[in-house]
């Protein structure tokens, strides 16, 4: 019976490409093995969906139940994220870079975690130490997910062994231009076409009580500003509506992943307030804020100050 290999739930690209990634490594090392994942391909993100187009590689099968199975799981190990029956299938390897989950076995297994940015980065240093070339799009497929989940080596989970593995891939891959991969990743990710405004907003939203005022923040991290030029007029409106429902503050964050920074759009019964919250001066409807990234870390925070919290 062939290892099926799995990721999480919902999967991201680490746990579509570390699948395929170990699939193949258990493959190369005489094994039966195959990649799996827990949803349909049509129903794969935008941004797996492009990696997987762009280096070739077919889309993992799907698998939903791992009752009677060999399984081997990559960028997760807690039950709660595995298919159904994963607590009384056959577990044979674990390879991931989160916590330990809840997974238990009877036999000795293969498990390898390690505190680094993605699973892609421990498959890479697998593939060295057995003395297996990865395949080139298999590669790509690896380098992509440490793209993905260190945001580029801009989050503070990234560390050098990330780095060092992106190095290695890029030049097995054949991709010269890191960043250029990452922009069409995030691109895909972000896209905004198709989306109604209402949509766009409620994408990533939040109300909060401030001091007795509600305010309602949303974001939406992009690759470009250029890609919500268009429908700017409409996310206004989409505001205005949320705004009458009884919200002091309606604010839209258009995050430049790229740039590094927010275009803070605002709607406001005290729009002084809010400037002064992030230290800006609003033109028109909206302030660019260098560095601000975060809702949580930096715009709540200083919304909160400002409103006397
Ligand atoms: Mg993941
Ligand atoms: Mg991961
Ligand atoms: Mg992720």
């Amino acid at each position: 019976m062939a290892i099926s290999v799995v990721g999480h739930a919902n999967p991201d690209t680490d746990s579509v490409t570390s699948a395929i990634a170990l699939a193949a490594l258990l493959t190369a090392q005489g094994m039966e093995a195959k990649a799996c994942m827990q949803i349909d391909a049509k129903n794969l993100n935008p941004e797996s969906t492009t990696v997987l187009k762009r280096f070739g590689l077919a889309a993992p099968e799907l698998l939903t139940d791992a009752a009677g199975k060999d399984i081997a799981l990559v960028d997760f190990s807690d039950l709660a994220q595995g298919p159904a029956n994963l607590a009384s299938a056959n577990l044979v390897a674990v390879v991931d870079h989160h916590k330990i989950g809840d997974v238990t076995t009877n036999n000795p297994i293969l498990f390898r975690a390690e505190p680094v940015g993605c699973t892609g980065t421990v498959l890479n240093k697998m593939f060295k130490e057995a003395g297996i070339a990865i395949p080139k799009n298999i590669a790509g497929g690896m380098l992509a997910a440490i793209l993905s989940d260190t945001v580029n080596f801009k989050s503070p989970t990234c560390t050098d062994a990330d780095k060092a593995a992106v190095a290695d891939l890029k030049v097995v891959a054949g991709v010269s231009d890191t960043d250029e991969l990452f922009m069409e990743m995030l691109k895909a990710k972000s896209a905004v076409a198709g989306v109604s405004a209402k949509d766009l907003l409620f994408r990533d939203y939040k109300d909060f009580d401030m001091k007795g005022s509600k305010v309602g923040v949303g974001q939406l991290e992009l690759a470009t500003l250029d890609q919500v030029a268009d429908v700017r007029g409409d996310l206004m409106k989409a505001m205005e509506a949320v705004k009458a429902e009884g919200r002091h503050s309606v604010l839209l964050m258009l995050t430049d992943v790229v740039k590094e920074g927010t275009d803070l759009v605002v709607l406001s019964d005290d729009p002084a307030l809010i400037e002064k919250a992030f230290n800006g001066k609003l033109e028109g409807n909206s302030m660019w804020i260098p560095g601000m990234m975060s809702r949580k870390k930096q715009t709540i925070p200083n919304l909160q100050k400002a409103f006397g919290c």
